[in-house]
């Protein structure tokens, strides 16, 4: 299981994100500690997972991010030789589990957009997708808007969508 998970606070613009981590249990909380307790913006792989260890965040086995449901849509993916995603037919769960977007406007007028994916399902080793790329899958801004989106990321990653629409709104 590799996750990207991204978070952007729309009153400063400060933005936090990792990709490509394993082992993380809370991926959009290590993206958080990115943006609050580094100075970078976008952390991947290894290094992000040593990052999360100096932060003390909570990791787990990989058994613990395992679900049978989607493990069966991985061998089905593979199978037909096609990307997917998470909810994306045959999987016979109506509730469309998976790809977590949250925006949230507070009293005071401030705005955060966070994203929080496993990517898409038979993705290649090493893809990141839109979600963890401030301005493509994930966007916030006091003045316009705040942004987080689903669906197959190279069409968001291509068209900068997020800032597109903070632009259009603007
Ligand atoms: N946008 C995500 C990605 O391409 C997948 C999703 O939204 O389910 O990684």
């Amino acid at each position: 299981n590799e996750m990207d998970a991204c978070i952007m606070e729309g009153k400063t613009l400060k933005a936090g994100a990792i990709a490509g981590v394993q082992h993380i249990k809370n991926p959009v909380s290590l993206a958080r500690k990115v943006m609050e307790d580094s100075e970078h913006v976008l952390l991947m792989g290894e290094g992000a997972v040593q990052f999360a260890k100096e932060m003390k965040m909570a990791m787990e086995p990989d058994s613990y991010f395992f679900v049978e449901q989607r493990f069966n849509q991985l061998k089905q993916a593979k199978d037909s030789n096609t990307i997917i995603l998470d909810h994306t037919a045959p999987v016979p769960d109506e509730k469309k589990f998976g790809t977590v977007g949250a925006v949230a406007l507070d009293v005071h007028g401030n705005i955060a957009a966070a994203t929080s994916t496993g990517g898409m399902t038979n993705k290649r080793w090493g893809r990141v997708g839109d979600s963890p790329v401030i301005g493509a899958g994930t966007y916030a801004n006091n003045a316009t808007c705040g942004i987080s989106c689903t669906g197959h990321g190279e069409f968001f990653l291509r068209a900068v969508v997020a800032y597109d629409i903070s632009c259009l709104m603007e």
